[in-house]
């Protein structure tokens, strides 16, 4: 107790020693945090707010590895005010709201804020605040601000929750006196945050291009879209009345009215790109596509590094956990240790087989709570094999791979005693894909062992996400090679020491040559039969101690640093403050 500060270190300051970047010890302070802002955070067991997909989960996860290491870290996300679900009826998908408010979650408001538009200088706004150890979660709320991603990618409802996110919370902590050392833009939409920004370093400075030099110098851009050419875009005119409201110098204003085009339409890319001096993609297959596809206002390539994703431990079975730092496998930090491959070797298959022992009960005991499309609890016996297809139903995600051959899957499934679980929500306008998911439930019902073996989850969610990370044996990942941008699902299989049957795409693509069951082919036909011919392969797998073991082996050795959120963090940390 009576000890002086100085000499108890913490966790952060351990880690920036364990990473040799000590010069940031000063740098990342309680005062000036890294300020991360995100339009979604997916965390809604602590939070309450509940994303649409990986962008959220990223948000979360980056959130609780800073949290586990002492980093000084503000995230700025809106809290919604309500919540979609889904629930079937007779095979159809329908949505139903649920009314939120955040003092539910432990938030705790803070400060009665604004934001202004053209025709109210004064729109109110309430500031809460939930603070999780190091990290501190601003969430700007005001009661009508509706779901996530509720209207058009270019709407004026998406525009004001984007300003009220954007200019409400950086405006909010730097008045509250921080000043972010770092400032980490979760995809463009949060680009308002850097606006505001550059708009407060010129209060502080008579140079617009001092100024401009500084704000890019601080932000990182992290994009997760694959094309800009198919982001939504806003018109002046929205600009006018939203967003040049809250920006206090002429000179700004007038910077942002140039980044328009010709058409006097503006895509928010564009503005993250010319506001950034860090870009970065989220896998390395993805940062050179963007580098590609992504120009700034002059037409010239715009360059993106890769960080690519990584994941916290919560989504990995605390008993895995548990034997990777017993072992020696990754350390306190989660970082992977120097020697981790031959530490890995002592892994052996008795654990291997009880970790899916275990992984098999615990999702069992989650999976009681929900209901499948029948409307009854889910419960897959332990000497079953267990398939799972886990994603948003978009797509091209491809779950229709799985059915493309009902007979081709009962086949499979009967001959090995498997189960097939999959779950996701179509996005809520897309009639294609919910008239597909109709149908795939239609067809499974019709075949009296698709109908015993194959389960759909409703209202796909981070519970779901993690009793199928824990308990099944073999995750199926088939995106079209070039469309997921990093993908973090697989991350959870692997770590949990499951199989894995891919295509290569996203953040399974940093590693060549493929080390998990490879989803190959010249077209769609060929690419469905070698993912059925895995299916096949994966059970023999699983039924050969040796084969088993061997496999979860190269798996793990090819991805343990790349599944370390950790690792992630570090990443980041050396892409802001380059030497
Ligand atoms: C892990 C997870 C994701 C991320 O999924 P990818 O499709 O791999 O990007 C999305 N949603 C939930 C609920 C998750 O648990």
């Amino acid at each position: 107790m009576s000890k002086p500060e100085k000499f108890l270190e913490t966790n952060f300051e351990l880690f920036l020693r364990q990473i040799k970047r000590e010069d940031l010890d000063s740098v990342v302070t309680q005062t000036t945090p890294w300020a991360y802002f995100s339009q979604e955070i997916y965390n809604e067991q602590d939070l309450g707010i509940k994303g649409a997909g990986g962008l959220g989960v990223l948000a979360a996860d980056t959130a609780r590895v800073a949290q586990k290491l002492d980093i000084p870290l503000i995230v700025v996300t809106p809290f919604y005010s309500s919540h979609i679900h889904q629930a079937l009826f007779d095979f159809w998908h329908s949505e139903h709201y649920e009314t939120l408010r955040p003092r539910s979650f432990g938030f705790d408001k803070i400060a009665d804020f604004f934001i202004s538009t053209s025709v109210d200088p004064v729109v109110p706004l309430e500031i809460y605040e939930k603070q999780m150890g190091s990290v501190r979660v601003i969430a700007p709320y005001e009661p009508n601000i509706g779901p996530l991603y509720s209207g058009e990618t270019g709407s004026d409802h998406r525009l004001y929750q984007e300003v009220l996110n954007g200019f409400g919370g950086y405006k909010f902590i730097k008045q509250t006196g921080f000043d972010p050392s770092a400032l980490q833009l979760n995809e463009s939409p949060t680009v308002f945050a850097a606006i505001a920004q550059l708009d407060d370093y010129l209060d502080q400075n008579a140079d617009f291009c001092q100024a401009l030099e500084s704000c890019r110098r601080n932000t990182i851009y992290t994009n997760h879209t694959l094309l800009q050419a198919a982001e939504g875009d806003f018109h002046i005119s929205q600009f006018e009345h939203f967003v040049f409201p809250n920006i206090r110098n002429v000179s700004v204003i007038n910077w942002v009215r140039q980044q328009f085009r010709n058409d006097e339409r503006i895509k928010l890319s564009t503005l993250a790109i010319e506001l950034s001096g860090h870009k970065n993609g989220v896998s390395i297959l993805h940062a050179k596509l963007s580098s590609s596809n992504y120009v700034d206002k002059a037409g010239n390539p715009a360059h993106f590094d890769a960080v690519t994703n990584g994941i916290s431990n919560h989504w990995i079975l605390d008993e895995i956990v548990a034997e990777y730092k017993q072992a020696g496998i990754i350390d306190d930090f989660g970082l992977p240790s120097d020697d981790f491959l031959d530490k890995l070797d002592t892994l052996d298959i008795d654990q291997i087989r009880k970790f899916k022992q275990i992984g098999r009960a615990k999702m069992n005991e989650m999976l009681s709570r929900r209901q499948d499309q029948y409307g009854n609890p889910i419960y897959i016996p332990e000497n079953a094999k267990l398939f799972d297809f886990k994603r948003r139903m978009v797509d091209y995600k491809r779950v229709r791979m799985v059915f493309e051959d009902p007979d081709r899957l009962a086949g499979i499934l009967y001959d090995h005693n498997a189960h097939f679980i999959f779950s996701g929500k179509p996005p809520g306008g897309d009639t294609w894909m919910l008239e597909n998911l109709r149908r795939f439930l239609q067809t499974c019902g019709s075949n009296p062992i698709l109908k015993e073996r194959v389960h759909y989850v409703q209202d796909y969610d981070e519970e779901v996400g993690l009793a199928l990370a824990l308990g099944s044996d073999c995750a199926i990942n088939v995106p079209v090679v070039g469309q997921e941008a990093c993908g973090t699902s697989w991350m959870k299989d692997i770590a949990n020491c499951k199989l894995l049957i891919s295509t290569t795409d996203g953040g399974v693509a940093d590693i060549s040559p493929a080390n998990y069951l490879e989803v190959k082919g010249t077209n769609y036909q060929e690419e469905t039969s070698s993912m059925y011919e895995h299916m096949r392969t994966a059970c023999e797998i699983l039924n050969d101690d040796m084969k088993l073991r061997l496999q979860i082996f190269s798996q793990l050795r090819a991805y343990i640093p790349i599944i370390s959120g950790a690792r992630m963090i570090k990443d980041y940390l050396n892409l802001r403050f380059q030497r």
